[in-house]
This record gives C-alpha cells, sequence and structure tokens, in this order.
C-alpha cells in the first residue's frame, strides 16, 4: 500500500527529532492526505476531527479557496522581495500596518521573520541592541518562567524550560534565568490566585536582586503556557508580572505564538490581561498554517532607542525570507476571514467547549480542566484527591493520542497524561460537541483500561 512505502521512506529519511531517535521505539508516521474546515483525512479516507488545528496553528481551518487565491496572485506577480533591506513589495508593508493598528498600545513596529522559533530569537537579538543603545550592555540578562515553551531555535530552547530542549544541547546559556511556573492546579503554595501571584513576585524580586536588577534585559512569558500543559496564570498574575518588570526598568516581551489570533478570543490575549508587552511575538495564526511566517512587535520607544542606537549604522539582522510577500498576501487573507466572522464564531465556540470539557469535571479520571476560548486542557490523574498522575511506564502521552485518534480525533496529548485541545476557530457547534463526547469516550476506555 502507498502509505506503507510512504511510512518506510520517511522511517529512513525524513528527520523528527522529536519522534525518530526513538529507536525502536518510533511510531511511524500517520499520513494525513486531504483537510477541509476541521476537519482532515487521513491516508485510509477516514475523517478525522482536528481538535488541535495542526500544531495550534490553522485557526482559520483548513480548505479556504480564498487564501488559496491570494498566494497564487502573488506568486503569479511577484513572488519575492527582499524584506532583509528597502526593497519592498506591497502585501508585507500593508500587512505591517493592518497589524500595527490592531496591536495594544504603541506596539506599532513590525519585524517579519518566518515562525515563532525566529521570532523569540530576533528579540532576544532586539533587546541585547536596545540595551547597547542605551549604553547599558551589562543588561544582558534574560529571564523565562518555568512550564514556559520558546521555540526550538537555540535562544528560545533556551529560555524553554521543558528538559528534552536542553539536555545533551548545552543549554540553557549561563545567561539564562528561570522562576517557577504559576501552575495553578499544581502549585506548591496552593491553588489561591493571590497566594500565587505573591509568590511568583516574591520570587522575581528575589531572582533580580540574586543576579542584579541592574544586569536583567527581559522577562518573558506566553500569556497562557501552551507546550508547558495549557497553564492558565491565575486572574492578574500577568499585569502583577508586568508592573514589577516596568518597576526594575525590565522589558517585558509576551510570546503570543499561541495565543495570538483568536486563540484565547480576543485578537492578542494581552488584551485579556489589559496589558501592553514592550515586545511581543506571533506565529502560527498569523498565517493559520498555509504558509510560514512568524513577526515581532516592538513599542515606539524600543524602535526609537535602537534606531538612535544604530545612527547610520545598519543592524545585522534579518532573513532571506524576512517580509515574505506570499505568506504577508496569505496573512492578509486570513485576517479578512478572522475579521469576517472567524473570530466571532472562535468566541462562541470558545465559550462552547470550556463548557462541554467542565463537564468531564466529575469524571472519576479528572483532575483538572482548564484554558480560556479555544486553548484547552483536561489534565488526567489516577487519584483525585492526591492529584496523582497517571503512571509514567504507561506512556500516557501516547496512549491518549492513539485513544483519540481511534475515536476520529486529534488532540495533543502531554506526557504527564493531560488532554490539549486547540481547535480551529471555524468549528461548527456539532464538531465541538463531538470533540468533547469522543473525549469522554477516550476517558471511559482509559478508565477501564489504563
Ligand atoms: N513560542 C511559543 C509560545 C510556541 O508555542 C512556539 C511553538 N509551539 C514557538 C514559540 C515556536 O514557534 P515555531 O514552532 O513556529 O518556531
Amino acid at each position: 500500500m502507498l502509505s506503507n512505502s510512504l511510512a518506510e521512506l520517511d522511517r529512513r529519511h525524513l528527520v523528527h527529532p522529536v519522534s525518530s531517535f526513538r529507536g525502536h521505539e518510533a511510531r511511524g508516521v500517520r499520513l494525513l492526505q486531504s483537510a477541509r474546515g476541521a476537519v482532515v483525512t487521513d491516508a485510509e479516507g477516514r475523517d478525522l476531527i482536528d481538535g488541535f488545528a495542526g500544531l495550534w496553528c490553522v485557526n482559520a481551518g483548513y480548505g479556504h479557496e480564498s487564501v488559496v487565491e491570494a498566494a497564487a496572485a502573488q506568486m503569479r506577480q511577484l513572488p519575492y522581495a527582499t524584506g532583509y533591506f528597502d526593497l519592498g513589495a506591497e502585501a508585507p508593508i500593508r500587512l505591517a500596518a493592518e497589524l500595527a493598528e490592531r496591536a495594544p498600545g504603541d506596539l506599532d513596529h513590525v519585524y517579519f521573520c518566518l515562525g515563532g522559533s525566529d521570532a523569540v530569537d530576533s528579540t532576544i537579538r532586539f533587546i541585547r541592541y536596545y540595551w547597547h543603545s542605551r549604553g547599558k550592555p551589562q543588561r544582558d540578562l534574560f529571564i523565562s518562567v518555568g512550564q514556559g515553551y520558546h521555540g526550538s531555535a537555540s535562544g528560545g530552547a533556551g529560555l524553554t524550560a521543558l528538559p528534552a530542549f536542553h539536555e545533551g544541547f548545552g543549554l540553557p546559556y549561563d545567561w539564562q534565568h528561570k522562576i517557577s511556573s504559576h501552575y495553578i492546579y499544581r502549585n506548591p503554595v496552593g491553588q489561591d490566585p493571590q497566594a500565587i501571584i505573591d509568590a511568583s513576585l516574591a520570587e522575581l524580586r528575589a531572582k533580580l536582586a540574586e543576579i542584579g536588577e541592574d544586569r536583567v534585559a527581559a522577562f518573558y512569558v506566553e500569556p497562557i503556557q501552551g507546550s508547558g500543559g495549557v497553564l492558565v496564570p491565575p486572574p492578574g498574575w500577568i499585569k502583577a508580572m508586568r508592573d514589577l518588570c516596568a518597576e526594575h526598568e525590565v522589558l517585558f516581551v509576551a510570546d503570543e505564538v499561541i495565543t495570538g489570533f483568536g486563540r484565547t478570543g480576543p485578537l492578542f490575549a494581552c488584551e485579556d490581561e489589559g496589558i501592553v508587552p514592550d515586545l511581543m511575538t506571533v506565529a502560527k495564526g498569523l498565517t493559520s498554517g498555509y504558509v510560514p511566517m512568524g513577526a515581532v512587535f516592538m513599542r515606539n520607544h524600543v524602535y526609537e532607542t535602537i534606531a538612535e542606537g544604530a545612527g547610520a549604522k545598519a543592524v545585522g539582522h534579518g532573513f532571506t525570507y524576512s517580509a515574505h510577500p506570499v505568506s504577508a498576501a496569505v496573512a492578509l487573507e486570513v485576517l479578512a476571514l478572522y475579521e469576517g466572522g472567524l473570530f466571532e464564531n472562535g468566541r462562541r465556540m470558545g465559550a462552547r467547549l470550556m463548557a462541554g470539557l467542565a463537564e468531564l469535571r466529575d469524571h472519576p479520571l479528572v483532575g483538572d480542566v482548564r484554558g480560556r476560548g479555544m486553548l484547552a486542557a483536561v489534565e488526567l490523574v489516577t487519584d483525585k484527591r492526591n492529584k496523582t498522575p497517571l503512571p509514567a511506564a504507561l506512556d500516557p502521552a501516547n496512549r491518549l493520542f492513539d485513544r483519540a485518534w481511534e475515536q476520529g480525533l486529534i488532540v495533543r496529548s502531554f506526557a504527564q497524561g493531560i488532554l490539549g485541545y486547540a481547535p480551529p476557530l471555524c468549528c461548527t457547534a456539532d464538531e465541538i460537541d463531538a470533540i468533547v463526547e469522543r473525549s469522554r469516550k477516550v476517558l471511559d476506555l482509559t478508565l477501564e483500561d489504563p
């Protein structure tokens, strides 16, 4: 069968580091052949609801002809114009202006790159240049949050707080520091929101004192931590941390690679928090996965400080595919679809998803249900009172993923036994209900046979 020979070629030649190097445990690729709306079809012709929008990215859903047409028209007219220096194309300029108009506060300057990882690494370079421009190059230490994820390029992988991204890679760098996560369900200080905020503030203050507050360049947060297991901070946590950073002149970076573009309701999750970060990264939903693109937003003071510091000199940062016209044309069309009804649908379906998943709370295996909008997680435990995780020996991540797949549902399953959801914003009410019902079936099957 074609899919068998492709799977064999994949095993032999295509490197997927997260799974390829697992020797005899390698699971082999599952081939998808097409997709429409929120439904993907596998190589055997079976339909599955994509409860994870690819990798939290296909926010608009699959199969929008207008996006395909926008890309094709741009390819025909002008497939490439470098954004590296000042040879421009219309689409990225228009896109930057549209995004600047919608971004919180004066995040008016947009640098385009290829995805989230290089967006994060670009912020590290811009921030170093910013402090160099302010005559404070000793501000070269970066702080991020436990359980955080900031990409796979070296700088961001060091800011990431997941062990697999460090071990064997010589990370984190000695200029990278962490404070503990705000993980509400499993927080050593308990689940009281104010106690968690106070503990995080105390820890960040202690960290600033320990490493030298005049040495700290920036603090990175995800408005909701995604890859760490969909960890929603207590209300007010982001604002409290943002204010503490401002007090100490530490730049505040919001990594909205997952939370941007309607994932939690508004265009950017920072809007829910009532804050304006100094820099903000986005990717994924920017082009909804149709083509790669990421972006860094900078506030006026960041942009102007860098410009003043540079004077007549070039600031040596840029990629061949920065501000790619085809990606920008896609992003413009995707934005039109979002604002033409998808954001609104996503907000309604997000409420339905959260309400549906909340009903799973009574299930004997469910310890926690959390999320906001179309970003959610269900955390499984074997003992609710002691919050005992599923035994690691059972490989819960793969078992849960496989069981959901058998039920016709794609979810993300995290190693600790957490089901993650990030469905396309175009989902219908029936699809949302099916996501919840199929999840319940996965829980029942896991209860019968862990
Ligand atoms: N930051 C965050 C918060 C992310 O979730 C991700 C990807 N999951 C990245 C950065 C890296 O983005 P990319 O995979 O597009 O490089």
